[in-house]
């Protein structure tokens, strides 16, 4: 059998707003160690073959340095910088992947990834060319006008909180992009892969549970949440 070859893509050059914080979020240092070091840790003991990491523009050497070199991550292959939205980084993290069989999109603001979660990315790509993990919403969902008013109600038994990591077949995600790109105009509202994928191909993406503990940590009251997370670890 041909050894087929796993990339994850780890994302973290936003610049973090909402976070309110003058250190950038991916730096903010969480139970000892910087929130991006978790998720690289976990790609690192999990079945992928290489990481590469997507940082902000003249942040690579401090990433290298400062976090793959002293935390010995040997699986971080290539640090490239991103761009101005998230899928400017995917574009560029896809370009550093290429050879890869599959690629795994993770937000490094997700520290609370595990192997085990990567492992089901691994096999539902390896089955469906593309998925992404998520969870079922518990809260109901409303739809809301600009005055935010309610405009509908969806049925909450089919809604997905989506989740990071997304996981494609190499070529189907690339051709995605590639198309994305061609488009130019109309690129705003795109927060995720599975979206450039839905509407650029014609493969249907299989979405697959995660944990409700991988989280993002967006706002300053999630860095709680995580680190209880963190601390607490066990592998589901
Ligand atoms: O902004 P959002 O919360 O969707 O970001 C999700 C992930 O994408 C984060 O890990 C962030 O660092 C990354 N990102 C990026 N390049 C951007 C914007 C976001 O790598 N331009």
């Amino acid at each position: 059998m041909v050894q087929e070859k796993i990339t994850a893509i780890v994302l973290a050059a936003g610049r973090g707003a909402r976070m309110e914080s003058k250190i950038q979020k991916q730096y903010m240092v969480l139970d000892g160690k910087p929130l991006i070091y978790y998720a690289l840790l976990a790609f690192e003991n999990s079945a992928v073959d290489h990481i590469v990491l997507v940082t902000g523009a003249g942040e690579e050497e401090y990433c290298r340095e400062e976090i793959v070199k002293p935390y010995d991550f040997s699986k971080v292959t290539a640090i490239v910088s991103g761009g101005k939205e998230r899928y400017h980084s995917v574009y560029e993290g896809l370009k550093a992947a290429e050879g890869s069989d599959y690629v795994l999109i993770h937000d490094g603001a997700r520290p609370c990834v595990t192997p085990k979660v990567i492992q089901a990315a691994i096999e539902g790509v390896r089955e469906a060319k593309a998925c992404v993990v998520g969870m079922p919403v518990k809260d109901t969902i409303k739809i809301a006008d600009d005055l935010e008013y309610a405009v509908s109600t969806p049925n909450r038994s089919k809604l997905w909180l989506i989740q990071t990591p997304q996981a494609f077949s190499y070529s189907l995600v690339w051709q995605a992009y590639e198309a994305l790109f061609e488009r130019e105009d109309n690129l705003e509202g795109i927060t995720d892969d599975a979206m450039v994928v839905e509407q650029m191909t014609a493969q249907r993406v299989k979405l697959i549970r995660g944990s409700y503990k991988n989280i993002k940590v967006t706002t300053p009251e999630d860095l709680t949440i995580a680190e209880k997370f963190l601390q607490k670890r066990i592998d589901n």
